[in-house]
């Protein structure tokens, strides 16, 4: 009887196409397929092939997907089976878990699998509390998907495994997945967790992402540091966590802006839950609003940008680079003397260096100095694999405007 485990083909690469793989970049484009033997199931396990036949790597097969295989062990003596996934799962939660010490609370929330980053192309797991999230964003974890929950129910000790399904994916992957429960007990409506001592109300089931922006922990307590005694605008705030840090931090007034009435109630709940009064929730286009501002003559002290990503491919980037311009011009207007802007990209078709030429310029346009104080990536449980770099997409520039 043949197991999920069997190699079902041999994926053989067109000449002199071997070399990334060798480098354990794991995605095999189809435009490097030279031909296939075997008839693989989508999901189904096959040994990628340097074109004179030599073994390069072992992965999963999508014949619906641009990424033809996905892979995930360069040692042909390993099967791809239940052990090799346990021990992969278990890697990335002894990072988590005795190297970066995420894991002190009960409630404590953080990402315990980024994909490529853990070996692991395709699978996204959060932790939140008592349950963890899992996002299944190839046909080949999807096809898993029974044996992962089970895996990470025994890992992690959770009662409940929910799976989110992110806009866009399952037509990539041509594969139809809904949200729902993976295994053990459905998530509550309203979940609490605490991150730096704060608490924040999150729902798991309807809430954005996988219910909160994990990836921003860092760069909410980095921003948190200049904010004592300040006037803070925290635009495209989705729960507040930005606007709550800042409050937590002594800020005088924090000012949260958001388009979605769902994350502005969350916002609202999250103060309360911290007993901060200091904070206004305004549901807005941050395009408008802080047009409104403008006009109106208010000024801040520390201004945070954190939009949703603008760009998913290189057609959309020209005005994607346009809205964040303005986005940078206006904000500049809206600071202060001296007035720190924080401005966060999560579009990774955008470079670090991309932003920073884009606020030099916007700056130099506005006439005002700017100085970088700190260049800042996504918190370290979401790494970046050397070796898939295109996993580094969250950007965060801290910088002074004189
Ligand atoms: N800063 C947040 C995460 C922001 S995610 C945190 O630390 O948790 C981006 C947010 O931008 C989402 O909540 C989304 O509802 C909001 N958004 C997207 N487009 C918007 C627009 N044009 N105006 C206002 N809010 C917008």
């Amino acid at each position: 009887m043949s197991s999920s485990a069997d190699v079902a083909g041999q994926v053989f690469l067109k000449p002199k196409r071997a070399q990334p793989f060798f480098g354990r970049h794991p995605w095999v484009f189809a435009g490097a397929v030279d031909r296939l033997e075997g008839v693989p199931d989508d999901g189904a396990v096959v040994d990628l092939r340097s074109h004179v036949g030599n073994f390069v790597a072992r992965g999963l097969f999508n014949a619906q997907s641009k990424i033809r295989v996905r892979l995930y062990s360069w040692d042909e003596a390993v099967p791809l089976d239940r052990d090799f996934f346990k021990t992969r799962l278990q890697r990335a939660i002894d990072l988590r878990h005795s190297v970066l010490k995420l894991n002190p609370a009960a409630d404590a929330a953080y990402r315990v699998v980024f994909s490529e980053a853990d070996v692991l192309s395709g699978l996204i797991v959060d932790r939140y509390g008592d349950w963890a999230t899992v996002q299944f964003n190839s046909v080949g974890m999807a096809a898993r998907q029974q044996m992962i929950g089970e895996l990470l129910t025994e890992l992690l000790g959770v009662k409940g495994v929910y799976r989110r399904t992110e806009k866009g994916i399952p037509k990539l992957e041509g594969f139809t997945l809904l949200d729902g429960s993976v295994c053990g007990e459905p998530p509550p409506a309203e979940l609490v967790v605490s991150e730096s001592g704060l608490k924040f109300a999150v729902n798991l089931t309807e809430g954005q992402k996988t219910g909160y922006y994990l990836d921003q922990r860092d760069n909410r307590a980095a921003v948190a540091k200049f904010c004592a005694g300040k006037r803070v605008l925290d635009a495209f705030s989705y729960s507040g966590g930005f606007g709550v840090y800042a409050a937590a931090a002594g800020a005088t007034e924090v000012e949260c802006v958001d388009a979605s009435e769902a994350a502005i109630m969350l916002g609202m709940r999250n103060a309360e839950l911290n007993g901060l009064t200091q904070l206004a929730f305004v549901k807005n286009d941050v395009f408008n609003h802080l047009d409104e501002l403008v006009k109106a003559g208010r000024k801040f002290d520390v201004l945070v940008l954190d939009p949703p990503k603008f760009a998913r491919d290189q057609h959309s980037l020209p005005q994607a680079l346009r809205g964040y311009r303005r986005l940078v011009q206006q904000g500049l207007k809206l600071l202060d003397r001296d007035g720190i802007l924080v401005k966060c990209c999560c579009t990774g078709l955008i470079s670090m260096q991309d932003l920073e030429d884009l606020i030099a310029q916007t700056a130099i346009d506005e006439k005002r100095d700017f100085q970088l104080l700190t260049r800042r990536g996504a918190a370290a449980d979401h790494p970046v694999s050397v070796t898939c770099r295109e996993g580094a997409y969250l950007k965060c520039i801290i910088g002074r405007a004189g």
